[in-house]
C-alpha cells in the first residue's frame, strides 16, 4: 500500500464515522411507508396483473403476499377462500407487475454525479430539479462558467474540495481543454467529466490538489498531460486517488439518497452493480450505512476482475479474494454474487472510443480498457474457475474479441450454461447475433444509446448505416438470447419504462424512428427489466416474476403497458412498490 492508498483509506475511515453519526438522525422525509405486512397476507385485486412468468402474456385475477412471499396466485373467490383473514389491496384499475430490476447501474457514480453539477446535451429531470441540457459550444462554455462561479460565490466552498461538472461531449460541446478550465477557473480545483464517465478534464489547481504530476503520465498513451485530459484506463489508474476530494461522506450520502428516490419513484425493487470498486471498507463503507436505513430495494454487487488484476497482477489471487467477499461483506439487502465477475473488454460508446472493426470516419481509433492479452487471460481464467463472466464490451471489434475468445474456449474447455453476459453492446451485426446464440452468449443491452447517440453518429465517427442500427435488439430476441436492459446511469436514465420506450419505439433525441426491423415487441421489452434482468444476475428463481415462492417485489403502475399506444409507455406514472411485501410510495405522488 503506497502513501496515497494510506490517505485514501484515512480519509474513508474519517467518512465512516461521520457518516455513521449521520445515519442516526436521518429522518427520511422523502417516504410515506404504510405497512401491509400483517401474518395472515394481502389479496392484491381490481387491476391488471400482470405476472411476466412464462413466454406470453399472463393475468390472474389476484394474487396473495405472505411474510413478503408470493403464496398464491388465481381467481379472486379462491383467494378470499383460502386466505379469510388476509386484508385486501384494491389496485383501482392500476397495474400489478414485478418491481422493475436494473441489473447494471453504479452507486457510486450516482452518489457523485447527482449531487455535483451536470450540463450535459440534454434535458435530466430528477425529483426536483431538471438540469437543462445544452447543445452548442458556446452555450457550453457560458454554462459552464455560470456554474463555476456560482460554486466560488457559495460562502461553503472550501479551496481543497474540487468541483466536479459531469455532461461534457466534444460532439456537441466543442473542444476542452486545462488551458480553458484555467481560465474560467483560476482558484478553485475543478474537474469536468465527460458524458461517458470514461474521461475527465482538470484545470492546475486540481492537478495540484490530487498531487498529480507529469513525470508519471508521461508513457501513459491514455493521458494528455497538456490538455488535463485523462480516458479510460488513464482515468481509471487515478480515480481512487480522485474520488476523495470529489465527495465528502455528507454529500455522498445526499448522492446515494437521491438516487434512492429515483429508484423508488422509477418503480425499481432491485438493483445490480458490475465492477464494484476494490475499495471495499471506503466505497463499500458508505454504502452499507445507507443500506442500513433499509430503503425498499435490495443491491447486489459483482466485483471487477480488471481492477482486481491491477491490484495483484494475478487472476487466482482476485478469485480468492471474490470467493471471500460473500461471507465478510454481505448483509441482508447489500450483497455480493457468488462466483460472478465484471472484466471490460473497449471503450466507452459516449466517448467514440469503442473498437469498431472498420473504425471511425475520421480516423480516430479506439481504445481497449484492458490489454488484449490480459483480457484473454481474464476471461479464460474466470471461465475455467466456472465463474459468470460479466463483459463491458461496445463497438462490433470489441464483441468479436468476445466471442472469439469464448469459441476457443467451448473448444478447449466447454461449459453448458456459463451464461457469460455481453454487457452495454452500442453495434454489432446480424451475424455477430448468431454468433452469440450458437455460443450460449447472453445479453445486457443499454437500449437509450440509440436514443442519446444515433443522430449525432450518423453525422460523425460512424456514418448513418452504423449510426441507426445502434444495439440490434431483435436481431438477439429472434435467435432467443437473453436480454435484459439497464441504464447504467448515468448513461441513461435509470427508468426501466424509458428503455422499453427506447427498444420498442426506436425514436432518437430528434424524434425520427430508425432501423424499424429491430423493434421489439412490448411483451418482449417488459421481460428485459423484470424476468430476463434477474436471469442477468442470477435471481431468476427469487425474483422477477409473480409466481409462487418468489419474493413479494411489485411495481404499481397507473396504466398497463401491454395496452397503452407504445410511444406512451415511457409516460405511465408508477404509483409505488411493494418490496418484500410492504408498501412504498414515493412522497412526490
Ligand atoms: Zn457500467
Amino acid at each position: 500500500m503506497n502513501t496515497v492508498d494510506l490517505r485514501y483509506m484515512s480519509l474513508l475511515l474519517f467518512f465512516s464515522w461521520v457518516v455513521f453519526g449521520l445515519v442516526g438522525c436521518d429522518s427520511q422525509p422523502q417516504l410515506t411507508a404504510t405497512s401491509a405486512v400483517k401474518s395472515a397476507g394481502v389479496i392484491y385485486h381490481g387491476g391488471d396483473i400482470v405476472t411476466m412468468a412464462g413466454g406470453s402474456l399472463d393475468q390472474p385475477e389476484a394474487v396473495v403476499e405472505q411474510g413478503g412471499k408470493i403464496v398464491f396466485i388465481g381467481t379472486l373467490a379462491e383467494a378470499a377462500r383460502g386466505f379469510a383473514k388476509a386484508s385486501n389491496f384494491e389496485l383501482k384499475g392500476k397495474t400489478l407487475m414485478p418491481g422493475f430490476i436494473e441489473p447494471h447501474v453504479h452507486p457510486s457514480i450516482a452518489a457523485l454525479v447527482l449531487p455535483n453539477e451536470i450540463i450535459a446535451p440534454y434535458d435530466w429531470v430528477f425529483p426536483n430539479v431538471t438540469k437543462k441540457g445544452v447543445r452548442d459550444p458556446a452555450g457550453y462554455k457560458k454554462r459552464l462558467e455560470e456554474s463555476i462561479n456560482r460554486n466560488n460565490a457559495r460562502e461553503s466552498t472550501d479551496s481543497n474540495s474540487l468541483f466536479m461538472i459531469w455532461g461534457y461531449h466534444q460532439l456537441w460541446h466543442g473542444d476542452l481543454s486545462r488551458e480553458l478550465l484555467n481560465r474560467l477557473a483560476p482558484n478553485q480545483p475543478v474537474a469536468v467529466i465527460h458524458r461517458s464517465f470514461h474521461e475527465i478534464f482538470f484545470n492546475d489547481r486540481a492537478i495540484d490538489l490530487i498531487g498529480l504530476n507529469a513525470e508519471e503520465f508521461k508513457d501513459n498513451p491514455q493521458v494528455n498531460w497538456e490538455k488535463g485530459h485523462f480516458f479510460e484506463s488513464g482515468w481509471m489508474n487515478i480515480a481512487p486517488r480522485v474520488v476523495p476530494f470529489l465527495a465528502g461522506s455528507q454529500k455522498y450520502m445526499l448522492g446515494l439518497d437521491l438516487m434512492s428516490q429515483l429508484i423508488q419513484k422509477n418503480g425499481i425493487t432491485t438493483i445490480a452493480e458490475p465492477g464494484s470498486g476494490t475499495d471495499f471498507k471506503a466505497e463499500l463503507g458508505l454504502l452499507n450505512h445507507y443500506m442500513a436505513q433499509q430503503p425498499p430495494f435490495n443491491v447486489y454487487l459483482i466485483a471487477s476482475g480488471t481492477k482486481l488484476y491491477r491490484n495483484f497482477g494475478d487472476n487466482q489471487k482476485a478469485m480468492e479474494l471474490i470467493d471471500r467477499l460473500p461471507s465478510k461483506y454481505n448483509t441482508s439487502n447489500l450483497q455480493f454474487l457468488p462466483k460472478q465477475v465484471k472484466l471490460f473488454a473497449d471503450g466507452a460508446i459516449y466517448s467514440q472510443l469503442m473498437q469498431m472493426k472498420d473504425g471511425y470516419l475520421d480516423g480516430h481509433h479506439g481504445e481497449w480498457m484492458t490489454p488484449l492479452e490480459d483480457l484473454t487471460q481474464q476471461i479464460t481464467d474466470y471461465w475455467r474457475g466456472d465463474y459468470k463472466v460479466h463483459i463491458h464490451a461496445n463497438g462490433d471489434k470489441g464483441i468479436q474479441q468476445v466471442i472469439e475468445t469464448v469459441t476457443a474456449l467451448q473448444q478447449s474447455d466447454p461449459r453448458q450454461d456459463h451464461r457469460l453476459t455481453l454487457h452495454h453492446m452500442g453495434y454489432f451485426d446480424d451475424q455477430q447475433a448468431a454468433q452469440i446464440a450458437n455460443l450460449g452468449i447472453e445479453a445486457s443491452v443499454n437500449p437509450f444509446y440509440l436514443w442519446a447517440l444515433a443522430d449525432k453518429y450518423a453525422e460523425f465517427g460512424l456514418g448513418e448505416e452504423r449510426a441507426h442500427n445502434l444495439v440490434r435488439i431483435k436481431s438477439l430476441t429472434d435467435r432467443n438470447v437473453p436480454v435484459s436492459f439497464h441504464s447504467d446511469f448515468s448513461m441513461a436514465p435509470i427508468e426501466p419504462l424509458t428503455l422499453v420506450w427506447t427498444a420498442v419505439n426506436r425514436i432518437a433525441s430528434e424524434g425520427i424512428a430508425y432501423s424499424p426491423d429491430q423493434k421489439i415487441d412490448v411483451y418482449t421489452a417488459l421481460k428485459a427489466v423484470t424476468i430476463s434482468a434477474a436471469r442477468t444476475i442470477n435471481l431468476e428463481h427469487e425474483i422477477g416474476s409473480i409466481e409462487i415462492g418468489k419474493q413479494a417485489n411489485f411495481v404499481i403502475l397507473e396504466n398497463n403497458p401491454m395496452r397503452v399506444e407504445p410511444q406512451e409507455i415511457k409516460d405511465i406514472e408508477v404509483y409505488g412498490t411493494v418490496f418484500k411485501g410492504k408498501l412504498n410510495i414515493p412522497i412526490s405522488n
